[in-house]
């Protein structure tokens, strides 16, 4: 079969791979200058590895891109380290998952798995010390995690909201302190929508140990790439698809800037509001539904610096009552060595916001003014001289909101269209979006179009 790909992100390009192993001719399609999409990386002068655009790492239970990885024979490219993650609570910063026991212990028999059951013996910990909450919601806290954690039905929970289930459930000091900045972070003005089954995902899925890449994301979807390559696909940078037609024997015409293209089959991963503005064929009922589906946008800005910039935290989330002029600040280097990066110190300031937010017009140097008196806050020595360089980087479509009884509003991958599908972050569900879901998700797409179901 003749099969175009809209999007070399880690879906287009994992449904290439799988497309082109069983021989068929794929064509990918990108619009911007570099693969990679979302978890696409950059190089500055003197760094060894790549850093992404918006801070990456992946879990230790995420199987389909670890399983992905392992059939491609890089596994040991795939690291596991235990950072710093931590909460602020009244101007002072917490370590939440903060190892007790140093690596060494994975080195022995059954070590990884001793490790990460030490590491969340320590998370455990780490919460009842937690003193800004009384210690009978410290104990609520731990408990409703271990519930969440071990509790495998979340169909219900997706008819209550997040909000109201954990406040409920671990009461409102314990909600405000551990997981009220986490949905407002990530949703912003729509956190009291998003749904519980979301959230019980995010408790299932989410390990203390953060696996990275060798040489950063970037080297792992260059790999990719450079499979679907070998394998006789084509991968065609900097073209914009701007149109998507049916013809009349049942084929999909592709319109590009100068050119067209037709192929039997054709998978968009794209967002859903592209796909609906791309393609005038698809009926207003079907349209309708993809305008229904939410997203956040990201704004993050990243700064190369002289020296560390917080007190070893790799992750802190940011409780919008703090004040700040961001909601996560992510310091990279206190997850991976910063000799890979020429000595620099990078950290991310990021935030997930409306489309339309003044942040996505800026200037990389006016929201730096912006950030700095909330970096100081972090670090009250933080000078704007230890800063050497600063980019800002943004995307209208980041995250998706999943609201009440969501299961019921994601569309299929196959379209309306004949031989036309999507594959992309909305309908990911009940697991948070991330490059672990869009591996399976490329795959499942690929099994589809190729005729498996
Ligand atoms: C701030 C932030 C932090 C994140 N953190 C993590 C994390 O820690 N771990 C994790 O696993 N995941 C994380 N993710 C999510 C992860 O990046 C995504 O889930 C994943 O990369 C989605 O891949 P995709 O291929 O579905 O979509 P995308 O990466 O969005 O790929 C779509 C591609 O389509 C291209 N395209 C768009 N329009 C056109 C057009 N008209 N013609 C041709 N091409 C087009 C785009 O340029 C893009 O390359 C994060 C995302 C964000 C925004």
């Amino acid at each position: 079969m003749n099969i175009g790909i809209i999007g070399a992100g880690v879906t287009g390009l994992t449904a290439a791979y799988d497309l082109t192993r069983q021989g068929h001719q794929v064509t990918l399609y990108e619009a911007r200058p570099y693969i990679g999409g979302l978890a696409a990386g950059f190089k500055d002068e003197g760094w060894d590895w790549a850093l992404e655009r918006f801070y990456h790492h992946i879990f230790a239970s995420d199987r389909d891109i670890i399983t992905l990885v392992e059939e491609m024979g890089i596994s040991d490219t795939l690291f596991f380290p235990s950072p710093v993650t931590s909460i602020l609570k009244n101007g002072k910063f917490y370590p939440i998952n903060k190892p007790l026991i140093g690596p060494w212990l994975e080195r022995l028999p059954l070590g990884k798995r001793l490790s990460n059951m030490a590491d969340l013996l320590a998370t455990g910990l780490r919460v009842l010390a937690f003193r800004p909450i009384p210690f009978l919601s410290r104990l609520r806290v731990g408990l409703v995690t271990a519930y969440l954690r071990y509790n495998p039905h979340w169909q219900h929970l997706e008819q209550v909201t997040a909000d109201e289930w954990l406040s409920r459930a671990a009461g409102r000091r314990a909600y405000e302190a551990f997981w009220q900045p986490l949905l407002e972070g990530k949703f912003g003005p729509h956190y009291r929508e998003v749904n519980m089954a979301w959230f019980w995902a995010r408790v299932v899925a989410r390990t203390p140990k953060l696996g990275y890449f060798q040489g950063g994301f970037q080297a792992f979807l260059d790999t990719l790439a450079e499979r679907v390559r070998t394998q006789g696909g084509k991968i065609l940078l900097e073209h914009h698809v701007r149109g998507i037609h049916p013809t009349s024997e049942g084929r999909i015409r592709l319109e590009l800037r100068d050119h067209e293209a037709i192929h039997d089959r054709v998978l968009a991963t794209f967002s859903p509001h592209m796909l609906k503005e791309r393609t005038p064929a698809l009926p207003a009922s079907y349209t309708a539904g993809l305008e229904q589906l939410l997203s956040m946008g990201a704004v993050v800005l990243v700064l190369a610096v002289k020296k560390p910039v917080s007190a070893g935290h790799y992750w802190i989330n940011i409780p919008k009552r703090e004040g700040f002029p961001f909601l996560a600040f992510v310091e990279h280097t206190n997850y991976i060595d910063r000799q890979h990066y020429g000595g620099d110190t990078l950290v991310y300031c990021g935030d997930y916001l409306e489309p339309g937010h003044a942040y996505f017009e800026m200037e990389p140097e006016a929201l730096l003014e912006r950030f700095i008196p909330g970096i100081q806050r972090i670090n009250p020595t933080f000078d704007r001289g230890w800063i050497r360089k600063v980019w800002k980087f943004s995307e209208a479509y980041a995250q998706p909101v999943p609201k009440l009884n969501h299961s019921q509003n994601i569309p299929p991958l196959e379209t309306p269209i004949t031989n036309l599908f999507m594959a992309n972050m909305s309908q990911v569900y009940p697991w948070d979006r991330g490059t672990n879901y869009a591996v399976e998700i490329g795959r499942r797409a690929a099994r589809l179009i190729a005729g498996e179901r």
